[in-house]
């Protein structure tokens, strides 16, 4: 397969600290575990994307420390071509802070470090170096500044790319973007936040019939095609054309031991697929699988399948 795929987006450090239980506030307690991991959605959608067979190049900046060289590292030993990740000179790196108890709840604060510096002069400096050429589709997250994600919007238009949104974290979107946007990718949660002002209050708890019902909602916020992911019970897929049609993807069973990153080896299938020209509900039912399998391994990248484990696992 040579399908080519851009991501643009954010690069972390996760920091992670194991302890029996999280502290409270104004509490230390004693931890178990340290590690430190490369992270970040799109450095993460970027790596789970490569392992699947893809063509890919991420846009992005990371800090001129080790933990920056980490990033890149890591990403490259993927296969992800890294030439576009700019290193900033005097800014650290984006960190994650991740605090793990004992019964996997997490807390997490984020510094976004070199990531706040991915500006719109990149995503033009990435055209004048013909990073969007060729790329089938382009997939976006909201961990970088919204004009940049605005500008690789455009400019994965521009190429005549397909544009993937994964709305998370969670932000208003300027109907610029939106208009950009062909398919929109967000959990129960994100879309509770997207559409929950008014009567609709969605949830990971909604079946099928009430997600149809939200369909309109989801267009009158700007998007047509839009997957909601709900962890365990899988995902469902909206697509006003033929009116209104909910496809709900049962979830593939497994045995979970860390759904770590889940969402983004979620959003990453579906980039491969789409760019190799799949449908969109075929790209979707793959990701289930992939996604399923990244839940039976520790981690985020390192826990992400290859193509072939996909195959095997649909056989
Ligand atoms: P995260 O932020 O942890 O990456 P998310 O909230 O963005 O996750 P989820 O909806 O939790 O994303 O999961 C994404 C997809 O992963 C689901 O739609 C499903 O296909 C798969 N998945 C997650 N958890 C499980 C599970 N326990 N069993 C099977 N598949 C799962």
């Amino acid at each position: 397969m040579d399908s080519s795929v851009v991501v643009v987006g954010s690069l972390n450090a996760d920091l992670v600290f194991s302890a029996e239980r999280m502290p409270d506030p104004g509490e230390t307690v004693a931890g178990a575990d340290f590690a430190v991991h490369p992270g970040g959605k799109s450095a993460n959608q970027a790596v789970a994307a490569a392992r699947l067979g893809a063509r890919v190049r991420l846009v992005g900046a990371v800090g001129d420390d080790p933990h920056g060289e980490m990033l890149r590292a890591s990403a490259e030993a993927a296969g992800v071509d890294v030439s576009a990740v700019r290193v900033v000179a005097g800014v650290p790196s984006g960190v994650a802070g991740i605090t793990v108890d004992a019964r996997g709840e997490n807390s997490i604060v984020i510094i976004p470090g070199a990531n706040g510096m991915l500006a719109p002069g990149d995503i033009a400096a990435a055209r004048s170096h013909s990073v969007f050429e060729g790329a089938a589709v382009v997939c976006l997250c909201l961990e970088v500044p919204m004009p940049t994600v605005l500008a690789a919007a455009q400019a994965g238009r521009d190429a005549g790319a397909t544009v993937i949104l994964n709305l998370s974290p969670y932000a208003a979107i300027p109907p610029e973007l939106a208009a950009c946007t062909d398919v929109l990718l967000v959990n129960a949660r994100e879309a509770g936040q997207l559409l929950g002002s008014g009567d609709l209050e969605p949830s990971s708890d909604w079946t099928a019939t009430d997600w149809a019902e939200a369909g309109p909602a989801f267009v009158r916020a700007g998007f047509r095609k839009v997957i909601v992911t709900l962890g365990a019970r899988g995902a469902v897929l909206l697509d006003p054309d033929p009116a209104a049609a909910v496809v709900p993807l049962e979830s593939t069973p497994v045995v979970p031991v860390d759904t770590t990153g889940a969402g983004d080896g979620f959003t990453a299938a579906v980039t491969v697929r789409l760019a190799a020209g799949d449908s969109l509900e075929d790209a979707a039912r793959y990701a289930s699988v992939a996604a399923a399998l990244a839940t039976t391994r520790p981690g985020a990248q390192p826990s992400y399948p290859s193509a072939g484990e996909v195959e095997e696992k649909i056989r």
